[in-house]
């Protein structure tokens, strides 16, 4: 069916979606966990259904990696249809893997995609306004969403390896409880597709890095030796384990099976490609309000 990628084991939580007005497949990625409260369109792009050509080929979501703009802000204009959110609505980050989360206005519409961005260093979003789209870009690192179906509001975090050891999901759900008042209760999580513990290998100092920041009783879970003295890394599992010290409960999380490497043919991968490629995007945003009664 689809797209033809390889699930690891584990539940599938994915649904392959989007074919656009016109017809034309657009496909990406969206959570049952999420499309089932009905308060969100969310999604995360493919290397399918785009317009830029060579090692960009199609869907790249990138205007800083040396591909052709109007290609770009095409592809995002078709990603966009499919999901159903507009770009002037869209609001990008600006990632240097640091653990900075942006609180997004009114103010930011479009900031990225056609507007300029004014802000630096940041790698997660948040905001409580409806249909702004949050959007950050991956090519292996982590994917985190959240959505707060109570206070509605949602965010958006790029979790790489120093994300991870930073903690950003914490981060994150800490900056929607002070902002916003949110419970940590009632916030819906997931982990987005990005590179499995299998194709993940990385040197001692990292893993020191997540001795320090995780208890010692996961580690077992998190990493493991090899014998060319380096290590495979489960970001997956490191995630989850982030959104728990955040009070995300068990039955509100999804954490994905689909690994970028292990599908590099669908999408853009860094360990697989190296800098010869695009990048891919998350995406969320929250309903207006009388949308959702309109459809109950
Ligand atoms: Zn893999």
């Amino acid at each position: 069916m689809g797209l033809g990628l390889v699930y690891k084991d584990g539940r599938h939580i994915f649904d392959e979606a989007g074919v656009d007005e016109n017809g034309q497949q657009v496909p990406f990625l969206k959570f049952p966990l999420f499309e089932n409260t009905g308060i969100v369109r969310h999604g995360f792009s493919t290397r399918k259904g785009g317009v830029s050509e060579g090692c960009f080929a199609s869907m790249n979501l990138s205007f800083d990696r040396g591909d052709d703009p109007e290609a770009v802000r095409e592809n995002f204009r078709r990603i966009g249809r499919a999901i159903g959110v507009r770009c002037e609505d869209m609001v990008l980050s600006r990632q240097t893997h640091t653990t900075n989360v942006r609180v997004v206005t009114e103010a930011d519409r479009g900031k990225g995609v056609i507007r300029e961005r004014d802000y630096n260093d940041v790698d997660g979003l948040v905001t409580d306004v409806p249909d702004i789209c949050l959007v950050t870009s991956y090519a292996d690192c982590v994917p985190l969403y959240f959505v707060d179906p109570v206070k509605r509001v949602i965010g958006l975090s790029h979790s790489g390896w120093r994300g991870t050891v930073g903690k950003i999901g914490k981060k994150t759900v800490e900056l929607m409880q002070e902002k916003f008042g949110c419970d940590s209760a009632d916030i819906l999580a997931a982990v987005g597709p990005s590179i499995c513990v299998e194709c993940y290998e990385v040197s001692e100092d990292v893993i020191g890095q997540f001795r320090a920041a995780f208890d010692r009783e996961f580690w077992k879970e998190l990493f493991y030796a090899k014998e060319n003295g380096k290590y495979q890394l489960n970001l997956w599992k490191a995630n989850e384990l982030v959104f728990r010290e955040a009070g995300i409960l068990p039955e509100h999380m999804a954490v994905t099976n689909v690994c970028t490497r292990c599908n590099s043919k669908i999408l853009y991968s860094h360990r697989a490609m190296g800098n010869r490629r695009g990048n891919l995007c998350a995406f969320l945003a929250l309903n207006v309000e009388k949308q959702d009664k309109k459809r109950v």
